[in-house]
């Protein structure tokens, strides 16, 4: 039986996503007294995201089996998609990607959402997958959380057709939930396939999930941001999801200095506003 009422539980989701959203994805259960439940610290680590999500429906049993995490796989070495037309080389990466069903996701998508932007852009975005509106528009960052992106583009001085934005996985996940590491893993080599024929001279990783996966390892959001990190000869850049930015919009102050940091790296002068 739940342990927890509806209300509850749909609060302590929003939480966990929260903390996710800001790369904790760590989570330790303490015991409680009285239960006849005894869970030891060692034992009751929650490892991930994909964890969290099962473990939202929380019940005594969870508490004693907990999933290993799942291994996040580093990127594979440079592709040498070098070919001089851009453009043809994200055509035939789409056209390898095909009416896909490599991986579970492919069940409950209408549109693959391959990419969207400049192939030449010198900055690029990596999210972490499709949501609703970007399943049913086939592009990337359409909805809610797009508009805002268009936002801080427009505030790096720059327009959405110059650049370049891609997610780690290119199918949405059910009830937009976070990418499972299978699913990340099985849909990444395209993106990093991607990145390698685009070469964009900074890129900026929005959100833990695309930070994990550009990166090859989990990391806390905070230690990740507000630097230049080298990264398959690119600059690489983590900020916050705008979807986190959308639920706390506090945090954009630190979003904007993020994207000042990419705009330095690109020599584009500071426009005096910041995103809103
Ligand atoms: N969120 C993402 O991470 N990617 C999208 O394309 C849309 C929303």
């Amino acid at each position: 039986m739940p342990l927890l009422d509806a209300e509850t539980r749909q609060a302590l989701e929003a939480r966990l996503r929260f903390y996710r959203e800001l790369g904790l994805t760590d989570f330790y259960r303490r015991p409680v007294a009285g239960s006849g439940n005894p869970v030891t610290e060692s034992s009751a680590v929650l490892t991930s995201d994909e964890d969290l999500a099962q473990h939202t429906e929380l019940n005594a049993e969870e508490t004693t089996s907990i999933p290993p995490r799942k291994p996040i796989f580093a990127p594979p070495p440079l592709s040498v998609e070098l070919s001089e037309d851009r453009a043809a080389g994200l055509r035939l990466i789409q056209e390898d990607i095909g009416d896909c069903t490599r991986c579970a996701l492919h069940k409950g998508r209408n549109k693959i959402v391959f990419g969207d932007g400049d192939a030449e852009a010198r900055l690029m975005f990596v999210g972490e997958g499709p949501g609703a509106d970007e399943d049913a528009q086939g592009l990337p960052f359409v909805g809610r959380a797009g508009q805002l992106l268009n936002n801080m583009i427009g505030a790096m001085g720059l327009k959405r057709e110059q650049v370049y934005i891609a997610n780690v996985v290119k199918c949405r996940p059910p009830q937009n939930r976070t990418p499972e590491p299978e699913e990340a893993n099985t849909c990444s080599p395209f993106l990093f396939r991607q990145i390698d024929v685009v070469r964009p001279e900074v890129i900026v990783a929005l959100g833990a999930t695309a930070a994990t996966y550009l990166l090859g390892q989990r990391q806390p959001l905070a230690g990740l941001r507000g630097r230049v990190h080298a990264w398959r000869g690119s600059k690489l850049i983590v900020t916050y999801h705008p979807a986190f930015l959308l639920r706390d919009p506090r945090q954009k102050k630190e979003a904007w200095a993020d994207l000042q940091i990419a705009m330095r790296e690109l020599g584009l002068k500071a426009p005096s506003k910041s995103v809103t």
